[in-house]
């Protein structure tokens, strides 16, 4: 089935009153037929809800229909991007491990894996995404997972997906592809051998700028990999949180399984109901708006590149970019998402635009419907040096955008009067 169709019908066979739309169950618990009904349910011999942290009728239509537009086999949806990431990596990884990870990242990510998960023994160590090769210089038998962006934010690189994996498949480590920016609809990280995907569901597939949520999914044929992978011991092993289960050898996806048993249960970042509802809700028209932010995008551009005061463009999609290659490669019909960024002269010259701009929106957000601007240098990298500014590819005179779907001539007047005001 094409992913239009999925994102309309992929998990949902109409509940007892036929409703159209996939029904909010806002419920926290559920009842059990009787006592031996509840104990199967426990020990994985009957499948069902228990209590909403673990899963949930409506989270689990939203994480079948993820799933399907990855081509993956089975997603678990997170509270937030965050704690998807978290679990991906948790789920891999204990104290004494290291993970190896592109230096082109989230933010959140960045001190996720420099900050937070070095406080619980895990190392990160990092390699420039445009070099993989770096990577046979950083992994050892403690690595655990290989975790790269396939379209980067904010600096909009473009990973070249089949030499990482590559390099990861040599040694047998998981790979863990951030989907956010590129969403399922301009590029499959699947089709290109990766192991997991994650996604921010906050940004595009919201759409809208309203619900946070994540999600992690997993390829089909995953446990191959995993099964007496000496680096995955606890896959191989009894889990004595679980009556000694032992992952490999039950017939489910079992790297969600496995988050969904043990983090999901111990550490609770769970989605709403509610929220799950409303990113259905933009998932059906995600393949529309993914074509349209893409050519909105790739106009702004071209806009801004003929335009004297501007010194560079980043646009992925554009032929002058050095990604463009790789956009052709990895992505489809060659979208590159809304994401841009340009340089003008300095600092001063950058606040003047951003305030001069009316339809652009100064929030620190992207995949919203209405468009978005920031300057980097003076909110998220305020703390850096010029040069400091510079050598992690945010220059002073930077602006970063996220492109909506109003019509781009209205957007390029906006910037055309802002950069001559
Ligand atoms: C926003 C973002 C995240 C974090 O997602 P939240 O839903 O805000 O927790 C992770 N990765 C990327 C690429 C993002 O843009």
């Amino acid at each position: 089935m094409q992913q239009q169709t999925e994102a309309l019908h992929t998990g949902y066979n109409k509940d007892t009153q036929s409703t159209m739309a996939v029904p909010i169950y806002m419920s926290t618990a559920y009842e059990f037929r009787d006592v031996e009904h509840a104990a199967n349910l426990f020990s994985l011999k009957e499948l069902g809800n228990i209590y909403t942290r673990l899963n949930n009728p409506t989270t689990d239509v939203f994480e079948k229909r993820f799933a399907a537009l990855e081509g993956g086999e089975a997603g678990l949806a997170t509270a937030t991007g965050m704690a998807a990431i978290f679990y991906a990596i948790a789920n891999a990884a204990e104290a004494g491990d290291n993970i190896v990870c592109a230096a082109q990242l989230y933010g959140g990510s960045l001190t996720q894996f420099a900050h937070t998960i070095k406080r619980f023994g895990i190392e990160a160590r990092f390699f420039d995404v445009h070099n993989p090769s770096q990577i046979e210089t950083l992994v050892d038998d403690k690595t655990k997972v290989i975790f790269f962006e396939s379209l980067t934010n904010p600096s909009v690189d473009v990973a070249d997906i089949d030499a990482i994996v590559k390099i990861a498949n040599k040694y047998n480590i998981l790979t863990v592809v951030d989907n956010t920016v590129a969403t399922p609809i301009i590029c499959k990280p699947f089709d290109f051998g990766v192991d997991i995907v994650v996604h921010s569901a906050s940004k595009y597939t919201t759409g809208q700028g309203i619900s946070l949520g994540g999600m992690m999914i997993e390829r089909k044929g995953l446990v191959e990999k995993i099964k007496n992978n000496p680096r995955y011991k606890h896959f191989n092993e009894p889990d004595y949180s679980y009556h000694g289960l032992v992952y490999v050898d039950v017939p489910l996806p079992i790297y969600t399984l496995r988050a969904r048993l043990s983090l999901l249960r111990d550490l609770g970042a769970t989605i709403s109901p509610f929220n799950s509802f409303t990113l259905i809700q933009g998932i059906e028209t995600l393949s529309l708006r993914m074509r349209e932010h893409s050519s909105n995008a790739l106009k702004v551009a071209e806009f801004l590149e003929s335009h004297p005061k501007v010194e560079k463009v980043n646009y992925p999609g554009l032929k002058s970019n050095s990604n463009y290659d790789v956009v052709q490669k990895y992505f489809k019909d060659g979208m590159a998402s809304g994401l841009l960024s340009f340089e003008l002269k300095n600092a001063e010259e950058a606040i003047k635009v951003v305030d001069a701009t009316n339809l652009f929106s100064l929030v620190v957000n992207i995949g919203d419907s209405k468009s978005i601007i920031t300057h980097p240098a003076s909110t998220t990298h305020q703390q850096l040096s010029n040069e400091e500014l510079i050598a992690c590819g945010v220059p002073a005179g930077l602006i970063r955008l996220s492109i909506g779907l109003e019509a781009s001539v209205d957007l390029i007047e906006d910037l055309k009067a802002a950069l001559e005001s």
